[in-house]
C-alpha cells in the first residue's frame, strides 16, 4: 500500500494504476462503515484508492474542526489489512494552496436540510470531492447512505459536470443498538452514547407508521419528532424531515423514494441519520 501526500504524485500513481479504479473519500478515524465502502470498492475494482482528508472547507465551526477525531496510524493499519492499493492523505496546503479561489456550488439541493443548518458545508464537500475526482480520475466512487443528502449532492455534481464516475451508495452500518456508526461517536459521554440510538428509533417510528399505511408527511414527521423530544439527553433538534430523494423537498404525501432524516444535538455531537422509504 502506497501512502501519498502530493497531488502530482497521486495523479501519476492513478494514471499508471490498473483500471478500473475505485475511490473511497473519507475524513479518517475509520470504522466499520468506512470499511464496508472499502470492501465493496475492493470487490468491484482492480485498484482501490482511499483518501483521508479532514476538509476544513466543510466545517463551519473551527472548534468542531479542531476536535474532529484523527488516527492516521490506526487508519493506515486498517486499510493495509483491507487490501487498499493507494492512500491519498494530503495536507491542507496541498489541497488549498495560497490563493485557492474556485468553488463548486451544487445549487438548491445543497441548501436544504444539512445545508440550511450548516451554511457552506456542501460547497466545501462538492469542492473537495471534485478535486479528489480530478486527482484520482476514478471509474467508481463509494459513499455511505449515512450521509443521505451528500449522496444526492454528489450524484448531481457528477451528472452536471460530466465527471464520468459511477457513484455507488452503500447502506448505513449501525452499532448493535441501532446507532449509525460515525467517527464523531467517540465524542459522546457514556450517558449520551446510551441515549444516542434515539435518533434511529425516531426514524423507525416513522417507518412503522408508514408500513401501517400512513402516507401523510406531517404525521410521519410528528411521530419521529415525538420520539426525539421524549429523550432528555437530546439538547436540541435541528430538523426532522420526510423529503423526496430527488428534490429533497418535504413531501405532503409519501410517494416514490422518500428519505426520512433527522439531525439532533447531544452535547458536542450533532447526530444525523436517515432511512429510505421505498
Ligand atoms: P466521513 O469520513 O465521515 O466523511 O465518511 C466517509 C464516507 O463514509 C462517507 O461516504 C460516509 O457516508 C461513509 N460513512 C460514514 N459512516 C458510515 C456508516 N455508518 N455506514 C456507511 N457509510 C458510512
Amino acid at each position: 500500500m502506497r501512502v501519498i501526500s502530493s497531488n502530482q504524485e497521486m495523479s501519476q500513481a492513478c494514471r499508471e494504476a490498473a483500471k478500473p479504479i475505485g475511490l473511497v473519500p473519507t475524513m479518517g478515524a475509520l470504522h466499520a462503515g468506512h470499511l464496508s465502502l472499502v470492501e465493496q470498492a475492493r470487490a468491484d475494482n482492480l485498484t482501490v484508492v482511499v483518501s483521508i482528508f479532514v476538509n476544513p472547507a466543510q466545517f463551519g465551526d473551527q472548534k468542531d474542526l479542531q476536535a474532529y477525531p484523527r488516527d492516521m496510524e490506526g487508519d493506515l493499519n486498517m486499510l493495509r489489512r483491507h487490501g487498499v492499493d493507494l492512500v491519498y492523505a494530503p495536507t491542507v496546503d496541498e489541497v488549498y494552496p495560497e490563493g485557492f479561489d474556485t468553488w463548486v456550488d451544487v445549487g438548491p439541493l445543497a441548501g436544504k436540510l444539512e445545508g440550511l443548518h450548516r451554511p457552506g458545508h456542501f460547497r466545501g464537500v462538492a469542492t473537495v470531492v471534485s478535486k479528489l475526482f480530478n486527482v484520482t480520475r476514478p471509474d467508481r466512487a463509494y459513499f455511505g447512505q449515512k450521509d443521505g443528502q451528500q449522496t444526492v449532492v454528489i450524484q448531481k455534481l457528477a451528472r452536471d459536470l460530466d465527471i464520468g464516475v459511477e457513484v455507488v451508495v452503500m447502506p448505513t452500518i449501525r452499532e448493535p443498538d441501532g446507532l449509525a456508526m460515525s467517527s464523531r461517536n467517540v465524542q459522546l459521554t457514556s450517558g449520551q452514547r446510551h441515549a444516542a440510538p434515539v435518533v434511529y428509533q425516531a426514524l423507525c417510528q416513522a417507518y412503522l407508521l408508514w408500513t401501517s399505511g400512513e402516507k401523510n408527511g406531517d404525521a410521519l414527521r410528528e411521530a419521529a419528532k415525538n420520539v426525539l423530544e421524549a429523550e432528555p439527553m437530546v439538547d436540541s433538534i435541528d430538523y426532522v424531515s420526510v423529503a423526496s430523494m430527488t428534490t429533497l423537498d418535504e413531501v405532503e404525501l409519501v410517494d416514490g423514494r422518500v428519505m426520512v432524516s433527522a439531525a439532533a444535538r447531544m452535547g458536542p455531537v450533532r447526530l444525523i441519520d436517515n432511512i429510505v422509504l421505498e
